[in-house]
């Protein structure tokens, strides 16, 4: 494995409900530059992928690499913290915070944990300068002293996204961040996302997502998923050749 290309690999991971299989036998990697979109019908296990992957649930078997290191036990926070961040399929935002509370509280937990390391690295500035650089990446300057629940929705959707790129990191799972936003707005989120991304540093990300025109424009490699198993793991082109995996993923 070359360690500096491959950020993340799951090896064989299942996660069980009781007698349930949410997850069964899953592979996966991720490399540097990729963006790969994660589809299927409703429960077919992306959300508990994304979970697994992120280490806010364990693995029932299997194992997840991050960078090399085998994450298993590492809690969800502390993996933030070091490069694996996500954002969730609904805006897990504290409503009665502002824009800017929001953002710096994801960013004083990067640098706490940072600071054991890099103590003469840090100034007072630290945690205001990354809340302009995230906001301004995420277009959310305007609304900086606004709180959460006076945003319209998709302002709401790109703060979660937004607080969780505080955290500097080098992958970012997404689980479904346009639900909810309106088909003309979709773009606008993920062009935002992409660009912010490519400002901020982000090397791979891991898109949850229903509409096949922002996979089909936005991803590298599609993986679909069906009652928890993966049933497909191929580039862009050949997924959308693959007629029997698409009428699975779009319900015909
Ligand atoms: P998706 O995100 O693809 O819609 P999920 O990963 O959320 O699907 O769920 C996959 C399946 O696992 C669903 O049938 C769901 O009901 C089940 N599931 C998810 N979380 C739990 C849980 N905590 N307890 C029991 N079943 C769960
Ligand atoms: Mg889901």
């Amino acid at each position: 494995m070359q360690r500096e290309k491959m950020l993340l690999r799951a090896v064989n991971i299942s996660r069980h409900y009781g007698d349930f299989r949410a997850l069964e036998h899953v592979d996966l990697s991720l490399s540097t530059g990729e963006f790969v979109s994660v589809v299927g019908p409703n429960g077919a296990g992306k959300s508990t992928l994304v979970n697994v992957l992120t280490g806010l649930h364990q693995p029932t078997t299997g194992r997840v690499y991050f960078r090399g290191d085998d994450i298993a036990g590492v809690g969800a926070v502390e993996l933030a913290t070091c490069g694996l961040a996500r954002a969730f399929q609904l805006a897990n935002v504290f409503l009665d915070l502002t824009v800017r509370q929001t953002i710096a509280v994801s960013a004083s937990s990067y640098l706490k944990l940072r600071r054991s390391a890099f103590v003469n690295l840090m100034g007072h500035g630290e945690v205001d300068g990354i809340v302009r650089r995230v906001a301004q990446a995420f277009e959310l300057t305007p609304w900086l002293d606004v709180k959460a629940r006076a945003l319209p929705h998709g302002r709401r959707k790109l703060l979660d996204v937004a607080s969780a790129f505080a955290l500097h990191p080098k992958v970012i799972l997404l689980d479904e961040p346009t639900a909810g936003v309106s088909t003309a707005d979709k773009h606008g989120v993920m062009e935002t996302l992409l660009s912010a991304s490519k400002t901020l540093g982000v090397e791979a990300i891991v898109l949850v997502e229903h509409d096949m025109d922002l996979v089909s424009r936005y991803s590298t490699r599609i993986i679909a998923m069906q009652a928890g198993k993966k049933i497909a793991d191929l580039p862009r082109d050949e997924f959308f050749q693959n007629e029997e995996v698409v009428s699975i993923v779009i319900g015909k």
